[in-house]
C-alpha cells in the first residue's frame, strides 16, 4: 500500500458532503450566488485575473512594510528565474489590469468584481487559512463621497441578503496625504511619551509606520492606543468634509455604522475612507470583510492618476456564519425512482421537468431495488420522490411523495404537470 497524500496545510477542500458544514458546496453556492446577485445589482461586472503575478506588483502595490509582503507571501522563481507570487489579495492585480488595458484613457469609470482564491502563509486556525477565497469589488474613476457610501452599503447588503444578523459596519478615515503626515507626527509624539509600555514591534513602528500601532493586538499597546489622539484633529478641511459626507450618506441609507478610530487596515495603499464589517461570532477572526479608498495606488503603479475604492470579503468567514445559523438545502427537489423497465420513461420525464422549471431532478440510475433507491433519495436530501413502475406508466399518473411529511399527491406524468405541482407544493 502506498502512503496517502494530504492537502497542503491550511488549504481546504469544498465538497458536496463534509464533516464541517461551512466547507460544503451548498453553503458556498449560497454565499457566492447571493454576493454575485447583490453586486451585479449595483452595476458591477466580473473580471477574471491571474492567480500569479510578478512579485514586484505586490511589493509595490501592497507595501514592503506590511505583514502580507514581509512575511505572508508565497513567492517562487519560475523556470525563467522570474520572481512570481501567488496573489495574497485581489486589488493589486485588478489595478495592474486596469492600467495595462488603458481604461484611464477610454473610460475610467469601471465597476469590477471578482471571486477567487488568495494565498497567505499565516498560522491556520478557525477562519484563517493559507488558501482562502475572497469576493471583492473595485470602483475606479469616482472620487465623490457617494461612491464610498455606496460601496459600504453594498457590502452590508451582501450580509443582509445572506441573512447574517451579527455583523457591524465600522468606518474611519485616514485622510489625504497631508492629513496623514500630520497625524503620523502627532502619533509619534504620543508613542514616544508612552514608549516604555509599547511592545517591541510598536517601538520600531514609531519610526517606520506609527499608524499600525493603532491596530496592534498586544493588550498593553491596545490600552495605550485607546487613549491616542484621534486623526479627526489632524484632518485637512477637505478630508473632513469628505468623511462627513460619507457618514451622512450612510445614515441617510439607514446604515447603523460605528466610527472606529483604530481602523487603519493592514495595507499601505489606503487613503481617506476605510471600513470593515466585523462579527462577534468568529472569535479572533472577527473581520468578515474590509476595504477603503486608494486614490494614490494607480499612479503609484505607473498609471494615469485615477481615484479608486474597493473591498474584499472572506468567503470562508461568510460560509462559517451561514453554516452556523442556517440549514442550506442542496438536494434534488424531485427524486425519480424507476422500477425495472421504466428507465427510459424516467429519463425523458426528468428531462421534461428540468426544461419546464428551475428544479433539480435526479433519476436513480443504479438499477437497484426500490428500497435502495429510496435510501438514496433520503441520503441526498430529496424533497419529493416519484416511483415509476409499469402501472404508473400505463395510467400516465403517479404519486408525488413529500419526503418531509410523508404525504402524497396524485400528479399527471408530464413535465408541465409536475412543474406546476412542485411550484405549488414548495411555495
Ligand atoms: P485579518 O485582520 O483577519 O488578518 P486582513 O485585514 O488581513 O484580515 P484583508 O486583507 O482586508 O484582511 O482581507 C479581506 C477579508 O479577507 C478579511 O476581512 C477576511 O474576511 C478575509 N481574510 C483575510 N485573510 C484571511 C485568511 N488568511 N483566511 C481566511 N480569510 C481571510
Ligand atoms: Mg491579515
Amino acid at each position: 500500500m502506498s502512503e496517502i497524500l494530504h492537502a497542503v496545510k491550511g488549504m481546504n477542500d469544498v465538497l458536496p458532503e463534509t464533516a464541517e458544514a461551512f466547507l460544503s458546496t451548498a453553503v458556498w453556492d449560497k454565499v457566492i450566488d447571493t454576493a454575485r446577485r447583490v453586486i451585479e445589482g449595483y452595476g458591477y461586472r466580473q473580471v477574471l485575473i491571474p492567480i500569479v503575478e510578478e512579485t514586484a506588483l505586490f511589493a509595490r502595490g501592497i507595501g514592503e512594510g506590511t505583514d502580507i509582503v514581509s512575511k505572508e507571501m508565497y513567492t517562487f522563481s519560475d523556470r525563467g528565474e522570474r520572481s512570481l507570487t501567488l496573489r495574497p489579495e485581489g486589488t493589486a492585480g485588478c489595478v495592474r489590469a486596469f492600467i495595462e488595458h488603458g481604461f484611464a484613457k477610454t473610460d475610467p469609470v469601471q465597476k469590477w468584481w471578482y471571486i477567487g482564491p488568495m494565498f497567505r502563509a499565516e498560522r491556520p486556525q478557525k477562519g484563517r487559512y493559507r488558501q482562502f477565497y475572497q469576493i471583492g469589488a473595485e470602483l475606479y474613476g469616482a472620487s465623490d463621497p457617494a461612491a464610498d457610501a455606496e460601496v459600504i452599503v453594498m457590502m452590508w447588503r451582501i450580509c443582509q441578503a445572506l441573512g447574517l444578523k451579527d455583523v457591524t459596519p465600522r468606518v474611519n478615515t485616514l485622510g489625504d496625504k497631508e492629513s496623514r503626515d500630520r497625524y503620523r507626527d502627532v502619533l509619534r509624539g504620543y508613542m514616544r511619551a508612552n514608549v516604555d509600555t509599547l511592545c517591541d514591534a510598536c517601538k520600531a513602528r514609531i519610526e517606520t509606520n506609527p499608524l499600525r500601532f493603532l491596530d496592534c493586538k498586544n493588550p498593553a499597546c491596545k490600552e495605550v492606543a485607546r487613549k491616542a489622539p484621534d486623526i479627526m484633529e489632524s484632518l485637512s478641511a477637505q478630508s473632513r468634509a469628505h468623511f462627513d459626507k460619507v457618514t451622512t450618506y450612510l445614515r441617510d441609507c439607514g446604515l447603523a455604522y460605528v466610527r472606529d478610530a483604530a481602523l487603519v487596515r493592514g495595507l499601505d495603499y489606503y487613503s481617506e475612507t476605510t471600513f470593515e464589517l466585523t462579527t462577534s461570532a468568529l472569535g479572533a477572526q472577527d473581520a468578515v470583510g474590509g476595504g477603503g479608498r486608494y486614490d494614490g495606488l494607480i499612479e503609484e503603479l505607473g498609471g494615469t492618476p485615477t481615484p479608486a475604492i474597493g473591498f474584499a470579503m472572506g468567503v470562508e468567514r461568510l460560509a462559517l456564519l451561514v453554516a452556523a445559523t442556517q440549514q442550506v438545502a442542496s438536494g434534488p427537489h424531485l427524486f425519480i425512482a424507476p422500477m425495472a423497465g421504466a428507465e427510459s420513461f424516467a429519463l425523458q420525464l426528468a428531462d421534461a421537468v428540468r426544461t419546464g422549471g428551475p428544479y433539480r431532478v435526479e433519476v436513480d440510475v443504479t438499477g437497484r431495488k426500490l428500497k435502495g433507491q429510496m435510501r438514496r433519495a433520503d441520503k441526498v436530501g430529496a424533497r419529493f420522490a416519484l416511483v415509476l413502475g409499469e402501472d404508473e406508466i400505463a395510467r400516465r399518473h403517479g404519486n408525488l411523495k413529500d419526503l418531509r411529511v410523508s404525504s402524497t399527491s396524485d400528479v399527471a406524468l408530464t413535465g408541465d404537470a409536475i412543474c406546476a405541482a412542485l411550484a405549488k407544493l414548495i411555495a
